[in-house]
């Protein structure tokens, strides 16, 4: 980031500032070329995204796509956000953490089950907070597709094997997307307590929206 872009960033120049409650759902809108930042309030905290083509829901996400055009495993500044019609819906632009996932997917009551026991049946997860977040926008369980998870450290061992491990950042670490279309971006703060993406303590984070 230049000196320019971070003055335009001022939050006091957000046309839209919200922190989004520890464990909860928020979707909102963003206009080609306005700027995204998700910050990571208190640090270790995953942030499950989903992103759709305001215009037509059924373009949405690819992390297949996404992972493939970049050859590499991680999102981060640099990262063309890619749809499953191979255009780019986002720009990563800003990036202090370094490194986020989006091959584990998003956790889900019946994950929970398998991998803590059926005493965790119950417990919220990101699949139910989507669930209540897609359903805003006419969209249903077909509509979940894979998810980034910013602020998870997933590290890909030189075996091939996925992990979820303590996360790195940082209180005040943020990512910053810019739109390259019209889109939806719907998020759970994830609520997991199970393992580590959460620090086992989930916590708040913020989202601002800047105009171009
Ligand atoms: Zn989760």
């Amino acid at each position: 980031m230049n000196d320019l872009s971070k003055a335009l960033r001022d939050p006091a120049r957000a046309v839209y500032d919200f922190t989004i409650p520890a464990t909860q759902p928020w979707s909102g809108s963003l206009r080609r070329g306005q700027v995204l930042r998700i910050v990571d309030l208190e640090g270790q905290q995953a942030v499950d995204t989903l992103f759709y083509n305001a215009a037509d829901f059924s373009e949405r996400y690819s992390a297949q796509d996404t992972l493939c055009a970049q050859n590499g495993a991680y999102v981060t500044t640099g990262t063309r956000i890619l749809s499953n019609e191979g255009r780019t819906m986002l720009t990563v632009i800003g990036d202090t953490c370094g490194a986020h996932d989006t091959s584990a997917g998003a956790c889900s009551c019946e994950a929970n089950t398998v991998r803590f026991g059926h005493h965790t049946r119950y417990m919220h997860a990101c699949r139910e907070n989507f669930l209540v977040e897609v359903a805003k926008h006419g969209m249903g369980k077909r509509d979940i597709v894979g998810n980034i998870n910013f602020f998870m450290n997933v590290p890909v061992e030189p075996d091939g094997r996925l992990a979820i491990v303590d996360g790195v950042s940082k209180p005040g670490d943020y990512v910053e997307l810019r739109a390259e279309m019209d889109v939806l971006c719907v998020i759970s703060n994830c609520p997991q307590i199970n393992n580590p993406c959460n620090g086992f303590n989930p916590t708040p984070v913020r989202v601002l929206i800047w105009d171009a």
